[in-house]
């Protein structure tokens, strides 16, 4: 039996305006090397200087992840030659990053969570792009320069489930920060894996795999699968030595399988050394003071929810995933209705509604839904009826909510004297029925209900009517 050990290393991609060392955009999607300038082309005699804006962003996500963070830490070049680096080199952090140790829970579904440990966090700029067509490739270096965070985890992670929940964990506060956003299909937020097995109660690590640059977990997950099986294989047909090398390798997501795409490099292939072009990032006491007010995070969230709102767990799980739902459950909550219903209402029937649509472009606002909510709550409408008010909005989201139950005809009745003259007309015409109840048949109360919805076009309170009934049988 084997046992899987996962480390998971994240680029996150800053949402600054410029880039990390130069004042060049970094705006997704424009003109191949339009974004660009003298220090970002790696043009000789052209020097970097720090955006402090990408520094303010790190104390925010080390401070979320309860990491140490270093008062002083140094840029280091990480020398290698690709064509879309123009500098020959990365500005990166080595020894000493901005953020040291800390950590990050993940939650199991039957409630149990786990902490995983994360190394550190630095910040690097990111490289260019090759663009491969057909016999020729171009390089756009737009994205040379982008300020990148590093999230490198402690080989923590047992399972590739584990590894998901990681991610998502790490996904969410980084987008509940605000400090990217974290578009996985835009690659501002990457993933590499490191993965090994070893023998259950074995104490040592063995041969690490690399796999790089991912950006869906659903890939992540089944590169993970692939790769262990890969190397449990080996192992099993005792040809791990031959088989499973320290290297890089690439997920294909055709084929479904990690191919090598080279040897792993250490970490003295890529000579290290401190950028004499900058000086050592020093915090101050007042950008720590500053950054480290962060806004309310996943898990505070989720404990106000289930204190303030009443709310189970499980679902609180459900509403804070996405900081851009959690916002629409705080705001719906400001109507006071339930917070039982309005779970219901925003993640079955609203979204169920959207799609593929994000709660973000919902065209029903928060308001909106909660007066739904509202007014089922109050006996104004029913759920059934509540159903059809919401589709109506959703094909005409400027109308207003009592406008539409109005315009649909859907208010319930429950006015005493409209329902019992229906009610009294019901019961005369059915002398014989009512006999029956009379005798002993209870059954017959149902009808008397039924009859009295259909007279209403559904449109009554049906607790009402049977109130009215029974006081007029009695
Ligand atoms: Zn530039
Ligand atoms: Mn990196």
């Amino acid at each position: 039996m084997f046992e899987v050990i996962l480390g998971l290393e994240v680029h996150v991609q800053l949402n600054t305006n410029s880039k990390l060392f130069c004042s060049c955009a970094t705006s997704f999607g424009e003109e191949p090397n339009t974004n660009v300038c003298p220090t970002c082309l790696g043009l000789p005699g052209a020097l970097p200087v720090l955006n402090k804006e990408a520094v303010h962003k790190a104390i925010m996500l080390g401070t979320a992840l309860k990491s140490q963070i270093n008062k002083k830490s140094i840029f280091n070049r990480k020398n290698y030659f690709y064509p879309d680096l123009p500098n020959g080199y990365q500005i990166s952090q080595f020894e000493v990053p901005v953020v040291g140790l800390g950590e990050l829970t993940i939650d199991f579904e039957d409630g149990s969570s786990k902490t995983i440990g994360v190394t550190r966090a630095h910040l690097e700029n990111d490289a260019g792009k090759n663009i491969h067509a057909g016999d020729v490739s171009h390089v756009d270096l737009n994205r040379a320069g982008t300020p990148l965070l590093e999230i490198v985890s402690e080989p923590d992670m047992r399972s590739s489930e584990e590894a998901i929940l990681y991610l998502k964990k790490l996904h969410s506060i980084v987008r509940y920060l605000g400090i990217s956003d974290a578009n996985m299909q835009e690659g501002s937020f990457r993933c590499d894996v490191n993965v090994s097995i070893r023998p259950k109660g074995d104490e040592k690590l063995y041969t690490r795999c690399e796999i790089k640059n991912m950006n869906s977990f659903k890939f992540i997950e089944k590169a993970i699968k692939y790769e262990v099986n890969r190397q449990i294989e080996a192992w099993e047909d005792g040809v791990y030595e031959d088989e499973v090398f320290q290297e890089t390798r690439l997920y294909d997501p055709d084929k479904d399988e990690t191919r090598s795409m080279r040897g792993k490099e250490d970490a003295a292939d890529y000579r290290y050394f401190p950028d004499p072009d900058l000086l050592p990032l020093v915090i101050t006491d007042e950008m720590m003071e500053k950054y480290s007010q962060i806004p309310e995070l996943p898990d505070e969230k989720k404990e106000r929810f289930v204190n303030d709102y009443k709310i189970k767990e499980y679902d609180a799980s459900v509403v804070t995933a996405s900081v851009e739902m959690a916002n629409f459950f705080d705001e719906m909550m400001k109507e006071e209705i339930t917070g039982k219903n309005a779970v219901t209402w925003l993640t079955v029937e609203l979204q169920g509604r959207l799609k593929e649509t994000s709660i973000e472009n919902s065209p029903i606002t928060a308001k909106k839904l909660a007066e739904v909510v509202k007014n089922i709550e109050n006996s104004t409408i029913s759920g059934k009826a509540a159903k059809e008010v919401l589709d109506f909005l959703i094909e005409n989201p400027e109308e207003e909510v009592e406008a539409v139950i109005e315009k649909l005809g859907l208010k319930q009745v429950s006015d005493d004297g409209a329902l019992l003259s229906m009610i009294d007309e019901i019961l005369a015409a059915n002398e014989d029925k009512v006999a029956e109840y009379k005798s002993g048949k209870e059954k017959m109360f149902a009808f008397f209900v039924g009859q009295t919805m259909k007279a209403s076009k559904g449109t009554a309170n049906p607790q009402k009517v049977s109130q009215l009934l029974k006081e007029r049988l009695s």
